[in-house]
């Protein structure tokens, strides 16, 4: 799991650490026998290229947390590789040691303006060599924390709105590339206003804790719930079709309601939802997704509240709400 903001779990979060790994670009076996023994020492497998087009690849399907690049490669410059895999978003924020036998200060300077993170002269230290990618890996986790904390809601420890959006507009790609089921549901919390008048805004902070918690607990590992808004949360449910998304809904809702609060033995919270579904040849961008969970969200609202209203894509342009709450 990747570090956390609060003591609330966090789902689907971004692919935990795995094994760290160094891809060594370098047409030199015995570089490649040398680092590979060294790194196995410190639990780090080396994944191997011996040419600038399995670099490349490698870098993009592996995903390494560091890169060893040599200067220079048959057939490609290493500086045209250090400025592809910088250019390329799966591959730009690994960082990249140099390792070369040019000492020349222009090729040292040339290679930092690409977007080199370190410059190693051959022959080289092991152990400084080692250092390096110690260093150079301890900066990249340190990035991958920033940009996680960038998307994290400070209250619940949930998922915030940007992260959201991104997340949603992702998933939104992967269905159409792979023709799988996606849900989108928005809640909202019940007359939250008359419970902050009654029981205080503090109190109102744990209840909107509680029930981000809840929300983690019920749902799956690969399923996003974020922070919309005060009060208002949304969720991704990828491969999940209307009916199942409905199920996971209402089963939150009803945990919800059937919840005791800390002193306060008698308080019933709920929550109203809005869902929608894939259905709908038109809903290929997330504005229409949203609006469309949004007018479900409205007519739970309207008919009651604590209910979980689905945006019915068969009824098409007529956008009705069909409540499929017992
Ligand atoms: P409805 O059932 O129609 O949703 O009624 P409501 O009272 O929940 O409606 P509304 O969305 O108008 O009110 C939301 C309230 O939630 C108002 C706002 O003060 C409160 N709120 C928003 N963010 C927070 C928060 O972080 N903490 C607390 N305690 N209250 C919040
Ligand atoms: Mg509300
Ligand atoms: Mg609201």
């Amino acid at each position: 799991m990747p570090e956390q903001t609060s003591s609330v779990t966090m789902n689907a979060t971004p692919a935990p650490e795995r094994q760290q790994s160094v891809l060594l670009i370098d047409p030199a076996p015995e570089v490649h026998r040398m680092l590979s023994m060294r790194l196995r020492e410190d639990d780090i497998a080396l994944v191997a290229a011996m040419t600038g087009e399995e670099g490349l690849e490698l870098a993009e399907s592996h995903q390494p947390s560091a890169i060893i690049l040599e200067l220079h490669l048959p057939r490609m410059s290493g500086f045209d590789l250090l400025r592809r895999l910088k250019s390329n978003p799966a591959t730009m924020h690994a960082p990249v040691i140099m390792l070369t036998a040019s000492e020349k200060a222009e090729d040292k300077v040339r290679a930092f303006e690409l977007g080199a993170t370190d410059y190693v002269c051959k022959p080289f230290n092991m152990s400084e060599l080692r250092a390096r990618i110690g260093g150079a890996m301890r900066i990249r986790r340190l990035l991958h924390l920033l940009e996680q904390r960038a998307q994290i809601d400070g209250m619940t420890g949930l998922w915030n709105r940007a992260y959201f959006n991104d997340k949603l507009a992702a998933e939104i790609a992967h269905m159409q590339r792979t023709g799988e089921p996606l849900a989108l549901a928005i809640c909202d919390l019940d007359k939250f206003k008359h419970l902050n008048d009654t029981l205080g805004h503090p109190f109102g902070d744990v209840v909107i804790q509680g029930f981000a918690q809840l929300l983690l607990r019920q749902l799956r590992s690969y399923d996003v719930a974020c922070r919309y808004g005060g009060e208002e949360f949304a969720l991704i449910l990828p491969s999940a079709t209307l009916e199942e998304a409905f199920a996971a809904c209402d089963r939150i809702r009803r945990t919800l309601e059937a919840r005791t609060w800390p002193g306060q033995p008698d308080l019933v919270v709920t929550a109203s939802f809005g869902l929608a579904d894939c259905g709908l040849d038109s809903m290929t961008n997330p504005a229409s997704w949203i609006e469309a969970a949004d007018r479900s969200l409205y007519s739970a609202k309207e008919s009651g509240r604590n209910r979980v209203h689905v945006f019915d894509a068969r009824l098409g342009a007529g956008r009705e709400m069909k409540r499929m709450a017992a």
